[in-house]
């Protein structure tokens, strides 16, 4: 995995590399065509131009390339990445050394710009890979001082810009040269450190992270084991007092069937509540469910109706709009069912007597949009963020209603998200809506 990860960055930065250069190229013709044309300074335009076409060209096969390395397997990436990351840099340094020898190499300020480079090379590249960047940029800029000073080259002076003779006065070269060199290596040095830095310190969080990831592995398989093991029990004790409720060891008196009836309540929600967490880690734990296509309007009349009755005895006026476009969605029915009804109970639960509950369905194109809206007690803004997690109930919630397990919401987000779609809230102390969309061909992850 860290491989992987690892490359896919490598890529990354060798795209970023060749955009960057696009930018360069672009800033290369304007910088001649402004100091030439507007500031009338004397440079070699056209060999700046043709050296700017030619990187172009370079560029666009370096694109190319790299678009083949995205198809190449893993193993084969790594290396051809980390080498074309290499020779790109070594020949951005042949570039800018060209630049400067067309446009009047010591008297040209733009040799600073082989600092820039060596910035990017060092965040790229190895250290050892980065040092011997630097090295060649020191190398590349002396030889062109030098040979300058030498005469063995032309000179192009930038006339109209720097008094001309700097590059023939030996003090003034070697100075420069010297600070010039001094502060690539310090540079390059600084660099590669604060990324040393940056990229152990990556390893850590990498490493805690798989940490992470397996310690909730454990816990997952935990809670299965523990849930499987109560829910068992759980159903062997609810099947007795089914036996005692129904007075087949013989009649009960009031008062003991009143105790009965209230234990097998108990027992059903403690069902209830098992089998929720139970299919909650289940589905975290193999990320899978079963997918079919079915009608998803019909879902949504179903699951209205699974809580019509609770919302009358509440006298809340529970109301639906929903687009008769909607036809087909392909995902889990039973889980998306469950996660609308897991919804709709909420609002009515946390929705006071006479209050109301709208669901509204709206198609778009390539998903469903559904809204479920009440007039109840609101969410705090400070929890809004907390109510998807598991076992959360907001502060206003446990002081009105005090039965509640602070799943119903996790397991909607996971089922949701599963299915592609998104689910978030807006609420206000008159109310909460929770928007949910479902994209209709959703590949089920
Ligand atoms: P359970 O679903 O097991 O009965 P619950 O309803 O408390 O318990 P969730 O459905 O996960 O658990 O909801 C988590 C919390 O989100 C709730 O406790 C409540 O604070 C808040 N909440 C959810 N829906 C609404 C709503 N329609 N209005 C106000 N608060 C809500
Ligand atoms: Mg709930």
């Amino acid at each position: 995995m860290e491989e992987v990860l690892e490359q896919a960055s490598l890529a990354r930065r060798a795209h970023w590399l060749v955009k960057l250069r696009w930018l360069a190229i672009a800033f290369l013709v304007g910088a001649v065509f402004v100091a030439r044309r507007i500031f009338n300074i004397h440079l070699h335009e056209q060999a700046l131009y043709i050296l700017a076409g030619v990187i172009l060209v370079y560029n666009a096969m370096l694109y190319v390339a790299l678009r083949r390395t995205d198809r190449h397997t893993t193993e084969q990436m790594g290396t051809t990445l980390n080498r074309i990351l290499f020779l790109q840099s070594s020949a951005d340094l042949f570039f800018l050394t060209a630049i400067l020898y067309f446009s009047g190499g010591i008297e040209n300020p733009f040799s600073f710009y082989f600092m820039f480079h060596m910035i990017i090379s060092s965040t790229l590249l190895s250290r050892v890979q980065s040092y011997m960047q630097a090295t060649m940029a020191v190398v590349l800029f002396g030889l062109l001082l030098l040979l300058d000073y030498q005469g063995v080259i032309t000179h192009y002076p930038l006339r109209g810009f720097a008094p001309e003779g700097l590059h023939t006065d030996g003090r003034f070269v070697l100075g420069y040269w010297f600070v010039f060199t001094t502060t690539v290596y310090l540079v390059v040095y600084l660099a590669t450190s604060i990324v040393a830095q940056l990229r152990k310190q990556q390893a850590r969080y990498r490493n805690a992270n798989e940490q992470l990831q397996q310690k909730d592995l454990i816990k997952n398989e935990y809670v299965l084991r523990v849930t499987h093991d109560i829910k068992s029990h759980l159903a062997a004790i609810k099947s007795c007092l089914d036996v005692v409720g129904a007075g087949m060891l013989g009649p009960l008196n009031e008062k003991q069937a009143e105790f009965v009836e209230r234990a097998n309540h108990r027992a059903e929600k403690c069902m209830k509540f098992i089998s929720s967490l139970l299919r909650l880690t289940r589905m975290r734990m193999t990320g899978h469910f079963d997918r079919t296509c079915f009608p998803f309007k019909n879902l949504l009349y179903d699951s209205f109706a699974a809580i019509e009755d609770r919302a009358v005895s509440k006298n809340i006026t529970a109301t639906y709009e929903i687009d008769p476009v909607i036809d087909q969605v392909c995902g889990s029915e039973v889980l998306l069912e469950d996660t609308l009804t897991n919804l709709l109970s909420n609002a009515v639960k946390y929705t006071p007597n006479g209050g109301t509950v709208t669901l509204r369905a709206k198609d778009q194109k390539h998903e469903v949009l559904v809204e479920i809206s009440d007039t109840g007690i609101g969410i705090p803004p400070e929890e809004i963020g907390d109510v998807f997690n598991e076992f959360y109930r907001a502060s206003n919630a446990r002081e009105t209603v005090r039965d509640g397990t602070g799943l119903g919401l996790s397991m909607a987000k996971e089922v949701v998200e599963r299915h592609g779609g998104r689910i978030w809230i807006e609420s206000s102390p008159d109310g909460t809506t929770f928007f949910l969309t479902i994209p209709k061909d959703s590949a089920v992850s």
